[in-house]
């Protein structure tokens, strides 16, 4: 590729909405343009990696035996009213009509088609097991869109679903699948881990994330030291008797607060002091876009001692949920996540030591300008809350009897489910067994975030200057910086040879052909991410040398003009 034909599009600066540095350095790199909330153009820098996520995804599943199959974006809602989804999924799910007035949904996930698929193309229980996979778009209204394509509204997935005749099959498979999830992200040199998870609202037996460890991560996961023992918070908090906190008795009151402003504001609201530990538990909310946070709960904390939860006033409340705080709201108001409104509200717990710091509080408010700011609002668990799990949790002996716990953040880029026969049981797939009697399938789920691995890659690698690809992932391997070419025959043509040879030779090259000062080119080259540079020059090429860089290291070396080819491979 030749500059001068490319799309190169780098920048400066990146806008100030961008607060973490793979959502900056995707939009100064050039990879992707914001075109609205949650939807993102990828330019071909972005899509060159993508693509290469994409492609090894895809040659691990060949190789584990998964069969690759296009579904439709565009889903009947006809069969979300089969397993009772259209009415549970709650607000991420975009409903749409078509001219004749039929509901539709854009896909946020294929479990109804592809049972829908199964259940006429499998009849029997010799065709089975049946693994399925694609890669495709998926659109999940996401309440808070944020940091780039790390939250989405449309993003590109692996889903695959696997069908069996037992359970024992099932688990066969999903081992199968956590295996090659392991030689994925192996593959792509993520610093990973996989760890046992809660089944949630979508049940099933077992399940598993994997999470890249990053310190802009929205999740926390529990590890151990000294054995493979990892768990995300919630499955932590199932397991550990180290992780009842304690929620189950919370003072709580919940206020509506359309003239409150202030936690002040609040706290005379409520009648209370903002004492030294307080427990915030900020109810957020969009009934309409402007208008801000309806309900404000606070829940005083004396030293864990929490007296019995009160709910004065509450309204439309929806997921996501994650700690048992939120759900004593849901339960002592007596409503369910996600069973109101399309928009609904989100609940966060923040954990607080000082009055001082109560004040820093983001809290919202039905006018501008009236919000607390100084709280990072924009991550589920905040560094407040980490840091509250890591003085209860830190150091604990693990639940498996090996090492002691400690704390991490991570990014979610793969989970896979035992599903069980929830689906299949609601849409009615089943195959004749071997008694030739109808019996109902079971399945699993296996997701890999393909677009966010993009962004979780560049959490991990990265530097002042910009993205530092490994050669996996990298846009280009190589690129060619040529000084003065314009003027330099001898520095055009050997860049041109080069160009040619390493292009022959099925590496991919980026050759830097435009009339730029070469500190533009390298700031570029280094900013993009790209591991190789080479640079030539006519000083150099008297000595018969050209330059080489590394862009990981930062190391710069001398190579043979003849040398050059070999050495680059
Ligand atoms: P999260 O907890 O981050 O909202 P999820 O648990 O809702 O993710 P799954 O339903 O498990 O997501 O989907 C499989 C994978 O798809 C996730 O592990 C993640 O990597 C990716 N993914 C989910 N939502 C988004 C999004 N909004 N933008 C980008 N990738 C996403
Ligand atoms: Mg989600
Ligand atoms: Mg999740
Ligand atoms: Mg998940």
């Amino acid at each position: 590729m030749r500059t001068t034909n490319y799309l190169l599009s780098t920048q400066k600066e990146a806008p100030s909405d961008a607060v973490i540095a793979s959502h900056q350095l995707m939009l100064r790199a050039g990879m992707i343009r914001k075109l609205a909330s949650g939807l993102y153009t990828w330019l071909p820098t972005g899509l060159r990696v993508l693509r290469k996520v994409e492609n090894i995804v895809r040659e691990e599943m060949e190789r584990a035996g998964v069969v690759e199959i296009l579904m439709p974006v565009v889903q009947p809602a006809d069969l979300w009213h089969e397993t009772g989804r259209w009415d549970k999924f709650g607000g991420e799910l975009l409903r749409i009509k078509d001219r004749n007035n039929r509901d539709f949904v854009l896909g946020p996930t294929h479990e109804e088609v592809v049972t829908e698929l199964v259940r006429k193309e499998v009849n029997s229980y010799k065709q089975l097991p049946l693994n399925l996979f694609q890669i495709q778009t998926k659109f999940r209204d996401e309440t808070r869109p944020r940091f780039g394509v790390m939250r989405a509204r449309e993003f590109t997935m692996k889903d695959a679903y696997s069908f069996h005749l037992e359970q024992e099959c099932l688990e066969k498979t999903y081992q199968n699948m956590f295996d090659a999830y392991c030689r994925i992200f192996d593959r792509l040199g993520l610093e990973y881990r996989p760890v046992i998870a809660d089944t949630g609202s979508i049940g099933g037996s077992a399940s598993h994330e994997f999470h890249v460890l990053a310190q802009s991560g929205e999740d926390a996961i529990v590890f151990s030291d000294q054995s493979d023992y990892a768990a995300n918070i919630e499955k932590a908090e199932a397991l550990a008797p180290a992780f009842d906190r304690p929620t189950a008795t919370a003072e709580l009151t919940v206020v509506d607060t359309p003239n409150a402003h202030t936690i002040d504001e609040v706290c005379d609201l409520l009648n209370v002091e903002a004492s030294k530990t307080v427990k915030t538990l900020l109810v957020e909310g969009d009934a309409e876009e402007g208008e801000m946070a309806p309900v404000i709960a606070l829940v005083l904390r004396g030293d864990h001692n929490l007296n019995e939860v009160k709910v004065e006033h509450i309204e439309g409340i929806a997921s996501p949920l994650r700690f048992a705080g939120a759900q004593q709201i849901l339960d002592a108001a007596n409503c369910e996540a996600g069973s109101i409104g399309p928009k609904g509200l989100t609940i966060r717990t923040i954990v607080d030591r000082s009055a001082e710091k109560l004040a820093d509080f983001v809290c919202g408010a039905n006018e501008n300008g009236k919000h607390l700011t100084g709280v990072n609002w924009d991550r589920d668990i905040t560094d407040y809350e980490i840091a509250d799990l890591r003085e209860v949790v830190e150091g604990d002996p693990s639940p498996c009897g090996q090492g002691t716990l400690s704390i991490a953040r991570g990014i979610e880029v793969g989970h896979i489910f035992q599903l069980g026969d929830t689906y299949a049981k609601s849409m009615n797939a089943a195959v004749l067994n071997q008694q030739g009697k109808n019996q109902v399938m079971t399945m699993g789920c296996y997701g890999i975030g393909i677009s966010r691995i993009v962004a979780a890659a560049i959490e991990q690698n990265n530097d002042q200057n910009g993205i530092i690809w490994n050669d996996t992932l990298a846009p280009f391997s190589v690129v060619i910086v040529p000084m003065n070419m314009k003027k330099s025959h001898r520095v055009s043509d050997l860049a041109e040879q080069y160009y040619a040879e390493l292009t022959a030779a099925g590496i991919e090259v980026l050759l830097d052909d435009r009339k730029e000062r070469p500190g533009i080119m390298f700031a570029d080259a280094e900013l993009i991410g790209i591991p190789h540079t080479l640079v030539i020059g006519d000083r150099s090429i008297d000595n018969g040398v050209i330059e080489y860089k590394d862009r990981a290291s930062g190391e710069k070396q001398e190579v043979k003009i003849e040398e050059v080819i070999e050495f680059i491979k």
